[in-house]
């Protein structure tokens, strides 16, 4: 019996003209993926995208498993290839779905026709294999309304598949047709979940950390890294920035009111991740801010710091409560590592009493008492690039 995975899209089934770059790009993604995995060919048609191993002994299930975290698609499953023939298709599902319907108490059928040159109608095609499977697993009985197994059978194109389970698909657009942006990642918990939500509307990601030994340790920076790895996942190939930032913050201690450590910090941050990011072709800037989370994520706040920003800062955590942002770390498994106890450079010199609502022309004032450009050249000077990709 051969086996493919059938790839149904989402949203780009509704693209119009462009159809075929968002496809040409979701493809490329999947590929890249299951590459690890065997030789695999890729054909599609009608929305749907078909991966068939060239290879019987290839792992499937894993291909499932790593294609149902791609951006782009809606639904994918497992599906026996039958002939477009309806003796085929019964015998072959008893065999392909002999498992799952021995384990099960009620099924129903559903069929799905879009050769309509196939002899068969679709209520047909229902009835037919439906009393067929009774038959042969008498244990079984109907339910339309609340099956535990819904046998699907498709007739396309050139075969009819046949298929008793439909995975969700990760929704979305595929990783890289909305551009690139840069995430400024932290080793907490909000940053790579706004990576992951931005890279699900197709945003190809880059990330910068800042760092500051010995403030931080190594271990600090390797977490960070681990978090980057996982990203890949769902995000692809990830370039990722280290900066060392351990001057500017020495030199906002000892030169700027403390009440404004924190947000003049993030003002430099900022104008680092902008000049690495314009020179990586980014278009915006990606923090996981959520408003009121803390001093420095006040209106007020964001305000000082997007003042220095040139190009567009995307905050997708800004409306999101802490218990919502951790359900989706722990679904894209970076909390574990998120919660491990190393110190961000966020944490070294935190004023005692943060100014909860700044005004931009003090935090200026502030900041211009001393010249930081040398310092930020130097930092983006002294910034190390390297790249993560699929662990496996
Ligand atoms: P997170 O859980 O993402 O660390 P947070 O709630 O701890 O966020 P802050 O420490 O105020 O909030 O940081 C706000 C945002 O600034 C982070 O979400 C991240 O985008 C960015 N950021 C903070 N620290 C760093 C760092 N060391 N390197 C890169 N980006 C950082
Ligand atoms: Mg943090």
């Amino acid at each position: 019996m051969k086996e493919i995975i059938l790839v149904k899209y989402g949203e780009i089934a509704l693209k119009g003209l462009n159809k075929n770059t968002f496809e040409d790009m979701l493809t490329k993604n999947i590929k890249r993926r299951i590459k690890s995995l065997g030789k695999f060919v890729c054909t599609r048609a009608q929305s749907t995208l078909y991966i068939t191993p060239e290879d019987d002994s290839t792992d499937l299930q894993e291909a499932v498993n790593r294609i149902s975290k791609i951006f782009g698609i809606a639904a994918l499953c497992r599906a026996c290839v039958c002939e477009k023939d309806f003796s085929d298709i019964r015998e072959k599902s008893y065999e392909y779905l002999s498992e799952i319907l021995t384990y099960a108490k009620t099924f129903k059928v559903t069929a799905k026709r879009s050769d309509k040159a196939f002899p068969m109608k679709s209520p047909e095609i229902c009835m037919e294999l439906g009393g067929a499977l009774l038959e042969k697993f008498p244990h079984l009985t109907v339910d339309v309304k609340n099956p535990e197994v819904t046998v699907t059978v498709e007739i396309r194109d050139t075969n009819a598949y046949i298929h008793a389970e439909n995975i969700k698909g990760a929704g979305g657009l595929p990783v890289g047709s909305s551009g690139k942006a840069m995430l400024l990642l932290s080793g907490g918990i909000d940053s790579p979940v706004a990576g992951w939500m931005m890279a699900k509307r197709g945003v190809h990601i880059a990330a910068i950390h800042y760092v500051s030994p010995p403030y931080t340790s190594d271990r600090a920076q390797l977490k960070v890294e681990q978090l980057c790895e996982k990203l890949t996942d769902y995000c692809g190939g990830i370039a990722f920035y280290c900066v060392p930032f351990t001057e500017l913050q020495e030199a906002i201690k000892d030169n700027c009111p403390e009440e404004f450590f924190t947000i003049i910090m993030r003002r430099l941050m900022m104008e680092i991740a902008q000049r690495i990011a314009a020179d990586d072709g980014c278009l915006a800037l990606i923090t996981g801010e959520s408003v009121g989370q803390v001093a420095s994520q006040t209106m007020a706040a964001i305000g000082c710091t997007d003042a220095v920003c040139r190009m567009p800062v995307f905050r997708p955590l800004i409306g999101m409560d802490k218990t919502e942002i951790i359900e989706i770390a722990r679904k894209i498994d970076t909390f574990e590592t998120s919660t491990l106890p190393y110190e961000d450079c966020c944490t070294v010199f935190t004023p005692k009493h943060p100014k909860v609502r700044p005004l931009l022309a003090d935090i200026e004032k502030a900041q211009n008492s001393f010249d930081f450009e040398p310092l930020i050249k130097k930092a983006v000077e002294n910034t190390e690039m390297k790249v993560f990709n699929f662990s496996r």
